[in-house]
């Protein structure tokens, strides 16, 4: 199957069920101060899972945007070096309000991946909650009842709080829930380590690809539990990591959602994929930011020098200095991919597709305009780390402040090379220019002080900082 026949056959599946098949919100999330990018399915039925709106239809499925890249999830570390975790991606989903539970849930889930998309039964594992004795939690023998009418009871996983109980917040809907994870282990290995309990994380070739929510619950102010009168049912399931399951790769890059874009990549820099480390890294990495950086900018969201316009600032300017360094383009690049990209979703998520050109401009004006600091600053950051252990604040403010570098580029640069930066300098030269800029904004006149806050320059060197503590705040999260 096809990636595009597989996201067909999830809505297909889902529509024969009765649901209501539902556009993807807009990846950039606006007038909601507790989420900057759409991170899940469920984001935009968030009121309705609160009570605060009226259901209209009590069964949805769709296909969402997602971006985890800043707050709760920010997966941005992850994805180039691993092979199934994106910036950007689609979460397959299926929702019931207050209509069906644990039992159609977990049998439509089984009926879909094992006989419309016939995965080996064999390779599949779950996942249920165990319970919480400081909860007074019980384990979930309910959804347990239910997978063990399909499948082996030794691949029935018990998983703690943190990985199956699902909270939206302190307060608010929550309870437990039920992963599904895929093996992609070759035969030998798996004769090897038979008995040797596997999930996500445990094994790169163990993925977790689908996670069933059962919201039963309602967590009060004073932190107590009390059942929901409607039981709701929340899921996602990675579209990308499906795609690779079905079409038995062991990458998500080796699927035909990024291929095209690899071979691209490949062909304009005469560098084949699969042979080094280093420059398949920078090829995921491409093929991966280009989604995000794209759908940011088709959903309203232009890179900027502040809060979510500078976390697709960041995600571009970390994709150019791969292609610099790795993939030797000296000259705008990644822009090229936008066409492709669009092409590719076209008729599935069309916000790009008429903006494309639009879209391509964007990218390419950023890429020019980095480029004119990248090839120095890199210069300036090797002839550093010759004499040094470690950045220290000042060299890493000035590659922030001069050469456009966002400090988590300056990083990576700095682990590629085994040092560190001094991160808390790093916080204090920024500190100390946000005390400037203040000072510059101001302009004594004896008895009276006057704000001046027409001076733009002096404006956005405030907002770059905003943005930075930010970024600080974030990543400590
Ligand atoms: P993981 O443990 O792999 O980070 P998760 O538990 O954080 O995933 P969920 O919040 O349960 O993910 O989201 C539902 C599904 O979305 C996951 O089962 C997975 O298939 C997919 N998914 C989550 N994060 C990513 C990502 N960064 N890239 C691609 N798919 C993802
Ligand atoms: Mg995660
Ligand atoms: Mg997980
Ligand atoms: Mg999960």
């Amino acid at each position: 199957m096809t990636s595009r026949e597989i996201r067909e056959a999830f809505l297909e599946f889902f529509k024969s069920k009765s649901h209501h098949i539902v556009p993807s919100a807009p990846v950039v999330v606006k007038n909601d101060p507790t989420l900057m990018f759409t991170n899940a399915g469920m984001n935009q039925f968030k009121d309705l899972f609160l009570g605060e709106a009226a259901v209209k239809y009590s069964r949805i499925a769709d296909t969402q945007r997602c971006l985890r890249v800043s707050g709760k999830h920010n997966d941005l570390e992850e994805v180039g070096i691993d092979t199934y975790h994106h910036t950007l991606f689609e979460m397959l989903g299926n929702w019931s309000f207050g209509d069906y539970f644990k039992k159609e849930a977990i049998t439509w889930a089984w009926e879909l991946l094992t006989e419309v998309y016939k995965l080996d039964k064999d390779r599949l594992y779950v996942t249920i909650f165990e319970g919480d004795d400081s909860e007074g939690l019980v384990r979930d023998q309910e959804a347990y009842g239910f997978w063990k009418e399909f499948i082996a009871e030794d691949r029935i996983l018990l998983g703690n709080k943190k990985d199956n109980f699902w909270e939206m917040g302190d307060m608010g809907p929550c309870g437990p829930c039920s992963e599904i994870h895929y093996d992609m282990r070759t035969d030998a290995e798996r004769a090897q380590q038979k008995g040797q309990e596997l999930v996500n994380a445990d094994h790169p070739q163990v993925i977790e690809v689908w996670n069933l929510v059962f919201m039963q619950f309602n967590r009060l102010k004073n932190g107590s539990l009390e059942p929901l009168p409607a039981k709701h049912v929340d899921t996602g399931m990675g579209f990308e990591r499906l795609v690779r399951a079905i079409q038995g790769k062991t990458s998500n890059y080796d699927t035909d959602v990024f291929q095209p874009l690899i071979s691209y990549i490949s062909q304009k820099s005469g560098i084949q994929y699969g042979v080094a480390e280093q420059t398949d890294i920078a090829m995921r990495v491409l093929s991966d930011h280009i989604r995000a950086v794209a759908f940011a900018i088709a959903d309203g969201q232009l890179p900027s020098n502040n809060k979510a316009g500078y976390v697709i600032r960041r995600i571009l300017r970390r994709a150019v200095r791969y292609a610099y360094t790795f993939l030797n383009f000296k000259q705008p690049f990644f822009h090229e991919l936008v066409p492709l990209l669009a092409d590719q979703f076209k008729g599935v998520f069309d916000e790009l597709y008429q903006q494309r050109d639009f879209v391509e401009k964007v990218v390419m004006e950023e890429e020019v305009s980095f480029l004119r600091t990248l090839t120095t600053g890199i210069q300036r950051f090797e002839n550093y780390v010759e004499g040094h252990q470690f950045i220290d604040g000042d060299f890493a403010f000035e590659l922030f402040d001069t050469y456009g570098f966002p400090i988590d580029l300056t990083e990576l640069l700095a682990r590629e090379k085994g040092v560190t930066v001094d991160m808390e300098a790093f916080t204090k030269a920024l500190q100390v220019q946000k005390e400037r800029s203040r000072a510059a904004t101001t302009i004594d006149t004896g008895d009276w002080v006057t704000v001046n806050d027409s001076d733009e320059v002096d404006f956005v060197g405030y907002d770059v900082l905003q943005a930075q503590t930010e970024i600080l705040k974030y990543r400590k999260v």
